[in-house]
């Protein structure tokens, strides 16, 4: 038994977190054509759950790969869920999810919530994109915000789910930049911020640096900048 949830930042919006009872957790698995991620990380064979934001190509990633590889469960919106039932997710691999909803496993639980963003798969309509909360066991709470830019909803978040560790988007182009991001972390009161989704194109510009520098004008959040396949949790 682990005693404390962990998370290891893989680069883009990729995640590994380790439950305190140690289920593995993967949140938008974009990692062998993430030029970002270790090549020691790129195929994970100890995945319990799959979690996916929406279904971009940088998000869905190696999901279907990993879910034959190891049997994993792969929760996604409906919409997206059943495009990749169509692309070869097994059926009783697949668990659906929709906006204010939590699903509950043994020692965490999971809500999607809204992101300001698009979503579709293989060229398809997949729903709407969502942020992800994850609620452990040992009260870490880690909100995923997924692609989005900033919208009023996120002060009701920090106080309905008291976020202790957010991953928040500041590369701009496809999503809000670090002033934008800044301003998400005051709305949040979130003690963690971990930017995301940055530097691995080059039309990403937004910098963690200027992310940090705006922070600080905006909020009391601790801006903690890792290393793709660093691990800032439970460590
Ligand atoms: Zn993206």
């Amino acid at each position: 038994m682990n005693s404390k949830s962990k998370a290891w930042w893989l680069g883009h919006s990729a995640f590994r977190l380790e439950s305190p009872s140690g289920k593995v957790i993967y949140i938008d698995p974009f990692l062998t054509d993430n030029p970002k991620t270790p090549d020691n990380l790129r195929h994970p064979d100890d995945v319990d759950y799959i979690l996916l934001t929406h279904g971009h190509e940088d998000h869905v990633g190696d999901t279907l790969d990993i879910a034959e590889r190891t049997g994993c469960q792969v929760l996604a919106q409906v919409e997206l869920s059943h495009l990749l039932k169509k692309h070869g997710l097994k059926d009783d691999q697949a668990i659906e999810y929709n906006k204010g909803g939590t699903v509950h496993f043994d020692d965490f639980s999971v809500t999607l919530v809204n992101a300001c963003h698009s979503s579709s798969f293989g060229g398809e309509y997949a729903g709407e994109a969502g942020g992800l909360v994850v609620s452990f066991e040992d009260d870490i709470c880690f909100y995923h915000m997924g692609d989005t830019n900033i919208f009023s909803d996120l002060e009701l978040y920090g106080e309905l789910y008291e976020p202790h560790v957010i991953a928040i988007p500041i590369g701009d182009h496809y999503t809000m930049g670090p002033q934008e991001a800044a301003m998400c972390c005051e709305m949040l009161g979130a003690e963690i911020a971990v930017p995301i989704h940055y530097g691995t194109f080059p039309v990403l510009t937004g910098t963690p640096e200027e992310f940090r520098e705006f922070t600080k004008e905006y909020a009391e959040t601790k801006v903690v900048i890792p290393k793709p396949g660093d691990q800032f949790l439970g460590n």
